[in-house]
């Protein structure tokens, strides 16, 4: 009875193995044995089952789709101060959490000077669309530029675009960095223009508009990729001084403020020397 029952168990075993049911197998016993104990029928044994593969499954893809989109650090809304950015409207940020834009393929341009939080929210709302389900991708520009050119010289260019192609959101960080290279630049609004209506981009930059010919090089190239990154996106301006002096200044203050400036104590010095070096 003992062996009859081992093998059973083993086949079982190569069964969900070949049907990649790797929850399943991990779970049927334990669950199994607290669906008898609950004196759940067996199609409520399997239904729990399942459901616990479901949701298995969607963590371990969820993990990949962040892994595939090669964040340089991940951060996530929870950490962001709206208290500290004010121009940075909440209420659009958390509609953008849900994703509508990417199925509408629309964009949205984080502009602000450096240190104001622009990469925090482009990884946020990036990560958030991992976690939803889309495929995504996270560049710095001047890394993508650099990658373009290599693919273009090793005559993998196609190859590139293809992948890029199979994104629902691309995030563009640092646009304002792009060394004004006429084939980056002509590389770059290649990229813009096949996305366009296709592919969802997050685009940061601490350059106002007026600023963008500098980047690209040339008024036409300037004109164009901004008509298609600005039809049909949101614009959000992450206005004032970088959130690292702020919060340096906000934390001196707080320290020195009851004690008065002294400056006795070392730790209550610290911030105003991070301050003084940011500057
Ligand atoms: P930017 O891309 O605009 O140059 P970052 O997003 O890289 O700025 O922000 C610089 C640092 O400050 C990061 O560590 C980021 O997490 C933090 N930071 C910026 N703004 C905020 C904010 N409003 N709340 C919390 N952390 C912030
Ligand atoms: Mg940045």
């Amino acid at each position: 009875m003992k062996s009859i029952e081992t093998k059973s168990k083993v086949l079982l075993r190569h069964h969900l193995k070949a049907l990649r049911l790797p929850t399943v197998s991990a779970e049927c016993e334990k669950v199994a044995a607290q669906c008898a104990a609950d004196n759940v029928d067996h199609l409520g044994y399997l239904l729990s089952l399942l459901e616990l593969e479901l949701l298995d499954r969607e963590k371990r893809s969820a993990e990949r789709r962040m892994k595939a989109a090669r964040f340089p650090t991940i951060k996530t809304l929870d950490t962001f101060d709206f208290v500290a950015r004010p121009s940075v409207n909440k209420m659009l940020i958390t509609e953008l959490t849900r994703c509508e834009y990417i199925d509408k393929r629309e964009n949205v341009l984080l502009i602000g000077n450096p240190g104001t939080g622009k990469s925090h929210l482009a990884t946020a709302l990036a990560a958030q669309a991992c976690a939803k389900g889309y495929r995504v991708r996270f560049f710095r520009t001047t890394e993508l530029v650099t990658t373009l050119i290599e693919a273009r010289d090793e005559r993998t260019l196609l190859r590139l675009k293809g992948q890029l192609a199979k994104l629902d959101l691309l995030v563009l960080d640092e646009l304002g960095y792009v060394p004004a290279s006429k084939v980056g630049a002509e590389l770059l609004f290649d990229v813009i223009s096949t996305a366009y209506e296709r592919t969802s981009l997050i685009v940061t930059s601490n350059l106002p508009f007026e600023s963008w010919t500098e980047v690209l090089g040339s008024e036409r190239l300037t004109g164009a990729t901004l008509d298609r990154l600005t039809h049909r996106c949101r614009i959000i301006e992450t206005k004032g001084e970088s959130y690292r002096l702020q919060d340096a200044k906000s934390r001196t203050a707080r320290v020195t403020a009851p004690r008065g400036a002294t400056g006795s104590n070392g730790t209550a010095t610290m911030p105003v020397a991070g301050a003084q070096t940011t500057k």
